[in-house]
């Protein structure tokens, strides 16, 4: 049997391929070798978010004029994949990275721009995403950290919780009620008010290092708003969890793409019954079902960057399907690569193992399954109704 390829035959934009390659190596270099450790751990190195930064990382949806190396949405997607398929919890942190930076970029004002920008590319300063809280979810409407006005600024109030990057963040888009209309506010680590609480590693993403915040009279000047009031969530949070999603689902075709390169390894050279396991056609089964989801998911996730690409705004419903395809792929994907390696699959250290368990968290974070579920059926009702 063939192997699966070692890196997506998708190509990028010619002039984005060295950058890809040279992005591609470094992950392989530095970012592959340790996820197992870090995944023990519950931790990445200290010095990941600036080395990271140092070769451009960080930078990826940050203006140029701003410091930042930006790619297009493909080349974008490929550099997510091959993050997806080393280090789920690294891609995780650089998602939630991007999510806060590109809103910067779109909302924030000059001055908030200047001054957040070039650090932010340079891992300097890493962004983390601040919306669910200990009572709210996926109804994210019903947040109930408030921003009451006091002098020039704002007194902020409530918690926040499962927030990836929450131990080294250093700069907090924060989703709080202001008039009663949902806001962003753009907090810095160390603001009076706000302390953060380290939580324990979760199931997966193990080394995503959660923290939950907690606001008590937390005094914040005006500036610190990230656009009107009242954008919160549909202008504000909503883009910044599209690029999200758009990030998940291509760190979930890296995901599908480790388990099958996994599983193949292993039924070529695993013995039982006097003949390599892949010959056994149940064994074939189990591949075949993955490489038919590695194929398609990658499908979806290209679709979705080439509208992106285009500026179409089909791109949001596309990264969604791709998103909850590619989620759900990943979950099978996980649970058949264990499958194949047997008690070997399931061993501490195992990175099969690792890769269900962060597979499993893709179903929940940037909108469950039933969330994106609903949005689709409702695109698609919509669609139907305009016939
Ligand atoms: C590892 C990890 C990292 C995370 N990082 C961040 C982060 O950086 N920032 C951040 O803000 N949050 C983060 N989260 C939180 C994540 O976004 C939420 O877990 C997610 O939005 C779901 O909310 P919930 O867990 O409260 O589930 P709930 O909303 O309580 O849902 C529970 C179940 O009910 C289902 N459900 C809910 N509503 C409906 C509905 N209308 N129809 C059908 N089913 C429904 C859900 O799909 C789910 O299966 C993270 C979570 C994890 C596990």
């Amino acid at each position: 049997m063939a192997l699966p390829e070692a890196q997506s035959p998708v190509e990028p934009p010619e002039n984005q391929q060295q950058r890809l390659a040279r992005c591609r190596a470094l992950i392989e270099r530095e970012i592959r070798p340790r996820a197992d450790a870090c995944d023990a751990e519950g931790r990445l190195p200290d010095e990941l978010p600036v080395m990271l930064g140092r070769e451009g990382l960080c930078g990826l949806v940050v203006p140029e004029g701003q410091g930042g190396r930006p790619v297009d949405p493909i080349t974008y997607g490929l550099i997510h994949e091959q993050l997806g398929a080393a280090c789920a919890a690294t891609r995780a942190v650089l998602t939630v990275h991007d999510m806060v930076a590109a809103a910067i970029g779109r909302w924030a004002s000059p001055e908030q721009q200047a001054d957040w920008l070039p650090r932010m590319a340079r891992g300097e300063t890493l962004g983390a995403f601040a919306l669910t809280e200990p009572e709210v979810g996926s109804d994210a409407k019903a947040i109930r950290t408030e921003a009451v006005r006091s002098g020039d600024g704002f007194s902020l109030h409530g918690s926040k919780r499962w927030i990836t990057a929450g131990q080294i963040a250093h700069l907090f888009l924060v989703l709080a009620r202001c008039d009663e209309k949902p806001t962003a506010f753009l907090i810095p680590r160390g603001t009076p008010g706000l302390t953060i609480e380290p939580l324990a590693p979760p199931l997966g993403l193990r080394a995503a290092m959660l923290a939950e915040l907690h606001f008590a009279d937390c005094r914040i000047p005006a500036g610190w708003m990230l656009g009107p009031v009242g954008s919160g969530l549909n202008h504000v949070a909503a883009a910044a969890l599209d690029l999200g999603r758009y990030g998940v689902a291509w760190g979930c075709v890296g995901l599908i793409r480790a388990c099958l390169e996994a599983a193949t390894r292993r039924a070529r050279t695993r013995v039982q019954f006097d003949v390599p396991i892949r010959e056994h056609q149940l064994i074939q089964g189990l591949i075949a079902e993955m490489a038919v989801d590695l194929k398609a998911a990658r499908e979806l996730a290209m679709a979705a960057g080439r509208l992106r690409q285009s500026g179409d705004p089909d791109g949001v419903i596309a990264t969604c399907t791709a998103k909850y395809f590619a989620a759900r792929a990943a979950m099978h994907a996980g649970q058949t690569a264990v499958q194949i390696l047997g008690a070997e699959g399931c061993a501490a250290g195992s990175p099969v193992q690792r890769y269900l368990r962060d597979a499993k968290v893709m179903e929940i974070i940037e909108g469950s399954n039933q969330l994106q579920q609903v949005m689709i059926a409702t695109d698609a009702l919509q669609r139907q109704g305009r016939l």
